[in-house]
């Protein structure tokens, strides 16, 4: 019989068999082998002489072969941290990206912390955009909805594990369940890439739900929706923002402004690109 390797050893050994499919092959190589022994990065160095058991090393061998192969490492962990949550996602489920935080904080600054506000989240997916404003804002009623009734029980699972009680979850295709409802704010990151776009057959993205990412051959088929429907669902003065793709920001400032929005704006995300437009009603 063989040793199993250390924990120095394994992560060494797979960050290497990673980078041909990774960007982040030793971020990807601590997160599986976490997983696995229940430690953090920090622990992982701290305790990096010691040996995995055999389990360990066979459950952490297939994992990485797994992710060489692949697929992504939030659906082999099953979760995923968003504004320093950590959400379960899974192969129904877009897997939450860094940029959608730019969208929570820039609701979060449209949102006194005092007032009983009512907040739709559009396509609500994992939960994460949601969850994370309920969060930090207690008074707040969220309404997330999303036409996919798988994604939408992880949305919930997510609601109860995390705690907050002011999240309601709706199966509705858009607005189509709710019936003539206004909110004071609209949030959504819907399907904004378009039909073909090479991005779709790359990297994590080639995982995740073809409804979650692809909207017509402009990709701006759903947010002509939700802005149209925004107009019949938000109260006077209310937020709408949406997050669209790169070059999408003039194409989504005057649809918002077409549909009688004032004050869009877009914000960058932390690449510098246009991500996120918001106008009021
Ligand atoms: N709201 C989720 C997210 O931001 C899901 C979005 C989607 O499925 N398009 O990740």
């Amino acid at each position: 019989m063989t040793a199993t390797p250390t924990i120095r050893h394994a992560l060494r050994a797979s960050r290497s068999a990673l980078a041909h499919v990774s960007d982040t092959p030793g971020l990807d190589a601590e997160v599986l082998l976490g997983h696995v022994t229940g430690r953090d990065a920090v622990a992982l160095l701290r305790d990096d002489g010691m040996r995995l058991s055999a389990a360990q090393a066979e459950q952490y061998d297939e994992l990485v072969r797994r992710r060489a192969a692949g697929v992504p490492v939030a659906h082999l962990v099953g979760e995923r941290e968003f504004w320093s949550l950590r959400l379960r996602v899974s192969a129904h489920t877009l897997i939450p990206r860094p940029d959608t935080e730019i969208l929570v904080e820039h609701a979060l600054a449209a949102l006194p912390r005092d007032r009983a506000l009512r907040i739709l989240d559009l396509g609500t997916g994992s939960g994460n955009i949601a969850v994370a404003i309920a969060r930090s804002r207690p008074a707040c009623q969220v309404t997330a909805v999303d036409v996919d009734r798988d994604a939408l029980s992880i949305a919930a699972d997510n609601v109860r594990r995390i705690g907050v009680t002011n999240v309601e979850c709706i199966e509705s295709h858009w607005y189509a369940a709710l019936g003539s409802r206004v909110f004071d704010m609209i949030v959504s990151n819907p399907p904004y890439i378009a039909e073909g776009d090479i991005h779709l057959s790359t990297g994590d993205v080639a995982h995740e739900p073809r409804r979650a990412l692809v909207a017509g051959v402009d990709g701006l088929d759903e947010i002509r929706c939700i802005v149209a429907g925004a107009t019949r669902h938000l109260g006077t003065g209310g937020h709408v923002m949406i997050e669209h793709g790169a070059n999408q920001g003039q194409a989504v400032r005057e649809l918002m402004a077409a549909a009688g929005f004032g004050g869009t704006q877009t914000i960058r995300d932390l690449g510098g690109r246009e991500r996120v437009t918001a106008a009021r009603r």
